[in-house]
């Protein structure tokens, strides 16, 4: 197909073969209207019209592919699905809600009752809670073990296993797990190898080059990263997208056009963006190495890292969330957050702007003591999701937490 731009309406695929992940985010799976407009347009629209009732019949009979109703077709969102596909290297992807509309869309599309999940065990709080609480009131059960031992995987693998579901690296120890020898684990039990991309993002981490089946992105996270939206996305082989599509349309935890628009102008800015992220908190967790009053620092791209080398040959960047412990218990590592001034407190990540939190009583705080101690949430541990503001400016802020902890 010859390129003519006077009448493109998609930039056709042929045209990106082979260009990078950077270009990609800029450039893939844009449509353009007659206007010729050069930024993504945006359809906020709930329906479309037709050109008599017989093209409404072949639209709604799958016989003529166009736009019917944006529960499930708009040009907006399949702008952005387009895109984060190609981004990741996988055949289709489908937009959602939220990134739990997604891991909860993957799971009713693709188990179902006396089927059994392998989960690692330091994932999203509430990704634990669905798993835990809802898929099992509909006969999936779950088992929990840690993201780095494959001993542990492997025993937890039974016939009834259909998917095993990760992070990496976890929030917010750090851990990275050993995409390979999952899924080759995964692949022997018949199972599916479910990654949730959301802290390395296709800029840092393309999780189908180790054997994933399927990613999963909270949108709300980087691939906004500037935390105006919430919204999701699954990626992967179009055998099993359908399926997930086919809920989405049934159910309805779709993406609003005007959020997958703010996403599109997110993925623009995301390679600069990540190497940012990237290299300021490279530098924020090799100084705060050398503070004192800071215990431990856990970040991947710290030589000191247990599986700093695995994550060299799975990133391209160790990512922009740490965390530390600091000396004493509770009451100082609130203190060390409270003394901070610009740097703000929510348990929110992946944004410009670099935000601190307690884990033990925000987003791990529904753990019980015991998965607490098993995941390694102790009471004097902070995680920070580092921003792009100037590293100086960064470490006087911390500066203050740190003077707090000897107040
Ligand atoms: C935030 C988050 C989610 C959930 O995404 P929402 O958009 O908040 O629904 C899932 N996984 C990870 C790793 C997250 O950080």
């Amino acid at each position: 197909m010859t390129y003519r731009r006077e009448e493109h309406t998609m930039i056709p695929e042929s045209d990106l073969e082979g260009v990078s992940v950077d270009t990609l985010a800029v450039r893939a799976g844009q449509i353009r209207t007659g206007q010729l407009e050069h930024s993504d347009a945006i359809f906020p629209t709930s329906s479309f019209v037709y050109g008599s009732a017989a093209q409404a019949a072949a639209r709604f009979g799958g016989d003529e592919p166009g736009n019917i109703y944006s529960r499930f077709t708009n040009p907006t969102v399949q702008a952005f699905e387009a895109r984060i596909a190609a981004m990741e290297g996988g055949e289709r992807a489908v937009a959602t809600a939220s990134g739990m509309a997604a891991i909860l869309s993957t799971c009713m599309a693709l188990l179902q009752s006396g089927d059994h999940v392998v989960c690692s065990r330091g994932v999203f709080g509430t990704t634990n809670v669905l798993f835990q609480k809802y898929m099992a009131r509909f006969g999936v059960e779950t088992s929990f073990v840690a993201l780095t031992d494959l001993d542990e995987w492997q025993q937890a693998i039974r016939p009834e296993t259909k998917m095993l579901f990760i992070e990496t690296p976890s929030n917010p120890l750090c851990e990275v797990a050993d995409m390979a020898a999952l899924a080759k684990l995964a692949h022997a039990a018949d199972a599916l190898f479910v990654v949730d991309n959301c802290f390395c993002t296709p800029v840092l981490q393309r999780p189908f080059e180790f054997g994933a089946d399927i990613v999963i992105h909270s949108a709300t996270k980087y691939l906004d990263g500037q935390g105006r939206c919430i919204g999701g996305v699954v990626v992967g082989p179009n055998r099993l997208m359908d399926e997930v599509y086919g809920f989405l349309r049934s159910a309805g935890p779709t993406l609003s056009p005007f959020n997958a628009w703010v996403f599109l102008k997110g993925l623009e800015t995301l390679p600069i963006r990540m190497r940012a992220h990237c290299e300021n908190a490279l530098e924020l967790a090799t100084w705060l190495q050398q503070q004192v009053g800071v215990e431990r620092v856990y970040y991947a791209g710290l030589k000191s890292h247990p599986q700093h080398e695995l994550a060299a040959s799975q990133q391209t960047g160790f990512g922009g969330v740490l965390s530390f412990t600091v000396t004493g218990g509770q009451d100082k590592a609130w203190a060390f957050i409270d003394a901070t001034r610009m740097i703000s407190i929510t348990a929110n990540l992946g944004d410009v702007k670099t935000t601190i939190t307690h884990p033990g009583t925000t987003t791990h705080g529904r753990l019980s003591p015991d998965d607490k101690a098993h995941a390694g949430i102790t009471d004097n541990l902070i995680r920070i999701s580092v921003g792009i503001e100037s590293i100086d400016d960064l470490k006087v802020d911390l500066k203050r937490g740190l003077a707090a902890l000897s107040a």
